[in-house]
């Protein structure tokens, strides 16, 4: 096989494999947000299987290993995306290959059953329920770090599939100084007494539905490119870049729910609709990594929409929708927007407080992957963190270990990404703050800098870059932990003297 050739192939393979993968999306979101007939699963669910496959199929071909070992021969003759293609493309591959084909068929069915199940044994408060299938999952995991391979830590193989890169010597380091400076900050604001005020009353959907226009447009989210749907828990999914679709979920006694899914989802959206159009046609039109994708999301709904200059252009829209605002300050909203308490549930846990979450899973997927500790530890084990790191017990396992999906539905390793998100947000923010005024531009109510900024030194490169990589173009060094840190101390210190 020629370069000319390895080329055209892996560019047929490509178009057709995002025709599939499309036709996938958009049944997702239909089934997701249209409220779709209820005996409409059974075909609908061969039908996503079948285009996955043919997808799969075609990737995985023997000649798609010959096309990149025909272009890692003649990688000095490659131009800089080329080379970016070949690097991504023979990760993907063999790391794929590395697992046999019968043990992975094995392993989906036996997530696929167990995701109903972990619904199930949490709603009945049984973690025995779900046990003999962790212990299946967590064996597989393990095997896979082997059939993956690492230096390490067996961890590590787990890690990198989420996190490119990332390894428990990294993340030990940056959880550490969490532990060290984050827990008793926590446990310091548990123990006040007066508590900021809070927003409390019925704020109408139909009313909310009207604030969301306005919110995503302040992000930036190019609506003429994408759409906004509701479902039961907000995602973004990009079926082109001409076309990403976000999501929310409104409750009309939560207002701030809706409103920061928004932003959030929003902050993912503008990141697909920032790639750079050429990438395409090097599949290099995916993110960074996981961490990278969510540091764009929580820049804005946590650095930028829980900011003081945010909660000043905030209010008036809020008095101008909803009743009850009348007496606000912007003060008091800024405070109301960055309500720290230690909590049992992560996705309902403030921006202070989220990382204290992830240490604990963290530390128990690292310890299980390891062999130190069993499954049927986890419960115990689980409750015991809690009330070491935040201060609260869970009264019982459905509070506590059983909360997330994450775990039956087999992805081990994918925590951690939340809490780099975070990192790498604050590392990205204060690069932008030496040149780009941000309060000021929140401020004026025109983040058009900020957006700027992020698309020419983030959202632009795609997959071009690995992370690390990426953020050291970005903000001239290497993953550092310290300003995430040094953030919320800042932040929160200052809110709860
Ligand atoms: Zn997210």
């Amino acid at each position: 096989m020629t370069k000319e050739q390895a080329l055209s192939l892996i560019a047929q393979k490509r178009e057709a494999i995002r025709a599939l993968n499309m036709a996938s999306a958009l049944m997702h979101w239909d089934a997701a947000t249209s409220g779709v007939p209820e005996k409409s699963l059974t075909a609908r669910s061969a039908a996503v299987g079948w285009l996955g496959g043919e997808a799969f199929g075609r990737f995985i071909a023997e000649d798609t290993l010959q096309a990149i070992e025909t272009l890692e021969g003649v990688l000095d003759r490659l131009d800089e995306r080329e080379r970016a293609m070949v690097r991504e493309m023979g990760r993907k591959y063999r790391k794929i290959k590395a697992v046999p084909t019968e043990e992975m068929k094995e392993y989906r069915a036996l997530t696929a059953q167990a995701e109903p199940i972990w619904e199930k044994a949490r709603e009945k408060n049984d973690f025995a329920m779900i046990q003999p299938y962790y212990e299946k999952i967590f064996d597989f995991q393990r095997r896979l770090c082997d059939w993956f391979g690492y230096q390490k830590h067996p961890y590590d193989a787990l890690l990198d599939d989420y996190e490119k890169g990332a390894t428990v010597e990294m993340l030990d380091g940056f959880f550490a100084q969490l532990r060290e400076e984050i827990a008793p900050l926590v446990k310091m604001i548990g123990q006040r007494g007066s508590a900021p005020r809070e927003i409390k009353g019925a704020f109408p959907i139909a009313k909310q539905r009207g604030l969301t226009p306005w919110l995503y447009s302040f992000v930036g989210f190019d609506a003429s490119r994408g759409k906004v749907g509701e479902v039961a828990h907000p995602f973004c999914i990009t079926i082109s870049r001409d076309d990403v679709r976000i999501t929310t979920k409104y409750h009309e006694d939560d207002l701030l729910s809706s409103l920061y899914s928004v932003i959030h989802e929003a902050g993912h959206g503008l990141y697909e609709q920032n790639m750079d159009a050429s990438l395409e046609s090097y599949g290099l039109d995916d993110c960074a990594s996981m961490g990278m994708h969510e540091s764009q999301s929580r820049l804005y709904e946590n650095m930028i929409g829980r900011s003081r200059a945010f909660a000043g252009v905030l209010l008036p829209k809020l008095r101008e929708l909803f009743d009850g605002f009348g007496d606000w300050d912007a003060e008091t909203l800024f405070r109301a927007i960055n309500i720290a308490r230690p909590s049992l549930v992560r996705i309902e846990a403030d921006e202070l407080t989220y990382c204290l979450h992830i240490i604990v899973r963290y530390e128990l997927e690292k310890a299980l992957l390891a062999g130190e500790i069993k499954v049927c530890d986890l419960p115990g084990l689980w409750a015991d963190k809690y009330e070491e790191l935040l201060g609260v017990r869970p009264p019982d396992n459905a509070k506590g270990v059983l909360q997330d999906v994450h775990w039956s539905a087999g992805l081990v390793g994918y925590f951690p990404s939340y809490a780099v998100g975070n990192a790498y947000a604050a590392q990205i923010m204060q690069a932008m703050r030496k040149t780009v005024d941000v309060d000021g531009a929140v401020g004026k109510g025109n983040l058009a800098p900020v957006e700027a900024w992020l698309c020419e030194n983030i959202h632009r490169h795609g997959e071009l870059y690995r992370p690390d990589e990426l953020l050291r173009r970005a903000t001239g060094e290497g993953f550092n932990p310290a300003y995430y840190v040094a953030y919320l101390k800042e932040k929160f210190t200052e809110l709860y003297k």
